[in-house]
């Protein structure tokens, strides 16, 4: 981790509250006096929504005891309301522009400024945070779930913002086509939901597609128990690149040494691997 450096005193000390932040004409000012334009490589979309801000927070349950991770504060709109809840904050901030203003404007948030791909997780985690609340930026999305789906251990919540198209993978059930890697390894171990889908009015600047707000509730126990992570995501994420091949052959070509366990996994060669559960996937791979 590059740098760590606690919250200073909000700019308005005097007791004046912050002004809103999912306002457009505040966000504008903002960027006005930061000399900065929204940059499009780091998915610098502010949310000017301030229902989908709520429902955000609210599909976090935020109670007393949890400890907070934000990715991408930005400009701190949802920084804004997830201090407001009283539990503590870290937050961790790419871009340095964002990382200075988040500083100066909030009191009590440790901010990381480091790119979230480099940070290491599972020592966040085991450091008592228990839930992740983040706008994800578009570019690392997927990215990063997968990381915090293999931390050690595992958070207890994550409400994220994310691109449209990732919440249909993220959600999607066997027999759909968005069902692949990432519903798999999701769902092992977190009921994933979608709360909300979100237009492109509710950000500035409007990105070109839809988002969506999707929960991660960790189960109370996985849906299967891996014996060899690495094993099983090997075995997932190689039949995946030939989805719509049948799964014997698909087997037979890549990875001749899972052939012999079809049976026993009670998966018919005939298959493909989008018909297949995650408990079959997992007793496949042990
Ligand atoms: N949280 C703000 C909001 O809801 O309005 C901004 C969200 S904006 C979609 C994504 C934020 O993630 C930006 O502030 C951007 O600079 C930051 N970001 C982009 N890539 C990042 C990365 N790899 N690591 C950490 N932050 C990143």
């Amino acid at each position: 981790m590059k740098k760590e450096t606690s919250g200073t005193p909000a700019l308005q000390h005097s007791g004046t509250p912050l002004p809103r932040l999912t306002s457009p004409s505040v966000i504008r000012s903002l960027l006005d006096s930061l000399g900065h334009r929204p940059n499009k490589g780091l998915g610098q979309n502010y949310l000017i929504d301030g229902n989908i801000l709520g429902i955000i927070v609210d599909a976090a349950q935020i109670s007393d005891g949890d400890r907070l991770l934000e990715i991408g504060p930005g400009l701190g709109a949802l920084t804004q309301a997830l201090l407001a809840t009283g539990a503590p904050l870290t937050a961790i901030e790419k871009d340095p522009a964002m990382a200075r203003h988040i500083n100066h404007t909030f009191k009590g948030v440790v901010l990381l400024e480091d790119d979230v791909l480099n940070v290491n997780l599972s020592e966040l985690f085991s450091g008592g945070m228990n839930k992740i609340v983040a706008n994800l930026p578009y570019s690392v999305g997927s990215r990063f779930i997968v990381n915090a789906l293999e931390a050690n251990p595992l958070p207890e919540k994550m409400v994220f913002m994310v691109q449209k198209e990732v919440a249909d993978r993220l959600t999607a059930q066997p027999g759909s086509k968005a069902y692949g890697p990432l519903a798999i390894w999701s769902q092992l171990n977190y009921e994933v939901k979608n709360i909300k889908n979100v237009s492109p009015n509710c950000f500035m600047p409007a990105p070109k597609v839809w988002s969506a707000v999707v929960r991660f509730e960790k189960r109370s126990a996985p849906l299967a128990d891996v014996a060899d992570y690495d094993r099983f995501k090997r075995l997932v994420k190689t039949t995946f690149t030939q989805r719509r091949k049948q799964i014997g052959s698909n087997l037979r070509k890549n990875l001749p040494e899972f052939f012999q366990g079809l049976e026993k996994a009670g998966i018919d060669p005939a298959m493909r691997p989008e018909q297949i559960t995650i408990e079959q996937w997992v007793r496949l791979a042990d």
